[in-house]
């Protein structure tokens, strides 16, 4: 059946509309999806994605995330898909093939998964973010918060699965669908500033260099503010905000004002194999202003960070976030453009 283009734009608003409000995901996610999708309407490109995903971009663009809803009640416990899933728009996974399909990627790609599990056992869920300091210029592997399985080395083991090739270890990933719904995921959190850098400060809220030689790596960690998660606006965690789209913006952009000035960005040089690493140091250059806007305060006694900021701090957030939304989008469509002509 046909559906009409705007009856397919009003379903897309309502499950927008619908989401809790989380993360370059959903709103976020799926604004990234579909401008690309937009942009790839009608190519060669846009076939071979449909008959790999049964899905267009936007739907695939959330799997990631709803992987996050498998896991153990207790250490030891087997994985399982919760039933509940992080979003609404986990509703479309919910059915037993989809939730074995999240089932097994949680299985290869992780120790164990239960409330206590960090993510490096609950690996998975690092694949999603890098934590480079803002004091740097540019992403670059071994720098303080990067790892072999943080989000650049993900795009690019689901990149070699699209090109033929086995992921790298410690990735474990079966099959160019599932590289391909990874992808449309993870070129998203590429994008939001707070999965890219990550402000590190001392007790009494000072900067703080985790690169600087010699350093403990237990001095390190006790610095990171982990992409903003211990750091609050008010009662909010700074992480949380900038995950979140506002609804209005995510539709506009839906609604063909994304794909129009994705069309205008420049092409990515250089060889493929190198676009996640410059892409992760764009976005590093880009969201330094989401951390130099904020004044810090002293620790508190569990662990936080409260961060204080100007009256235009919210518009600024929001106008960042579209520029952010546009280019992954954009960049998406490149890629795929270039890994399935
Ligand atoms: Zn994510």
């Amino acid at each position: 059946m046909r559906v009409h283009p705007i009856l397919r734009l009003l379903a897309a608003c309502t499950l927008l509309f619908s989401a809790s409000a989380q993360a370059f995901g959903p709103h976020g996610h799926q604004t990234v999806g579909g401008i690309a999708d937009q942009l790839l309407a009608g190519s060669p490109t846009a076939k071979s994605v449909r008959s790999l995903l049964g899905s267009n971009l936007q739907l695939a663009a959330v799997w990631a995330d709803c992987a996050k809803g498998v896991g153990q009640v207790k250490a030891g416990a087997p994985l399982a898909y919760d039933g509940s899933g992080p979003y609404p728009e986990c509703d479309y996974y919910e059915n037993p093939a989809s939730q074995a399909a999240m089932e097994a990627f949680v299985k290869r790609n992780a120790k164990s998964c239960y409330s206590n599990s960090s993510d490096e056992s609950c690996r998975h869920k690092s694949y999603h973010y890098t934590d480079i300091s803002p004091l740097r210029e540019a992403y670059a592997p071994g720098l303080a918060g990067s790892s072999d399985h943080d989000i650049v080395h993900a795009v690019n083991a689901c990149i070699r699965v699209l090109q033929g090739q086995d992921a790298p270890a410690p990735f474990n990933i079966r099959s160019k669908k599932e590289a391909l719904r990874l992808l449309a995921h993870y070129l998203g959190d590429l994008h939001q500033p707070l999965h890219v850098v990550s402000a590190y400060l001392d007790p009494a809220g000072q900067p703080f260099d985790p690169d600087q030689p010699g350093l403990d790596p237990k001095r390190v960690a006790k610095a990171s503010t982990k992409g903003g998660n211990l750091i609050l606006d008010r009662s909010s965690k700074l992480h949380g905000l900038w995950d979140s789209i506002p609804g209005p913006l995510a539709v506009k952009l839906l609604a063909g004002e994304g794909a129009s000035a994705a069309r205008l960005l420049p092409a990515t040089p250089g060889p493929l194999d190198g676009w996640a690493q410059s892409w992760a140091s764009d976005t590093l250059q880009a969201g330094k202003p989401a951390l130099s806007a904020l004044s810090f305060k002293a620790q508190t006694p569990d662990g936080r960070w409260p961060a204080s900021h100007g009256p235009s701090y919210s518009r600024e957030r929001s106008e960042l976030q579209r520029a952010q939304i546009i280019k992954a989008g954009a960049r998406l469509a490149e890629l795929l453009r270039a890994l399935l002509p």
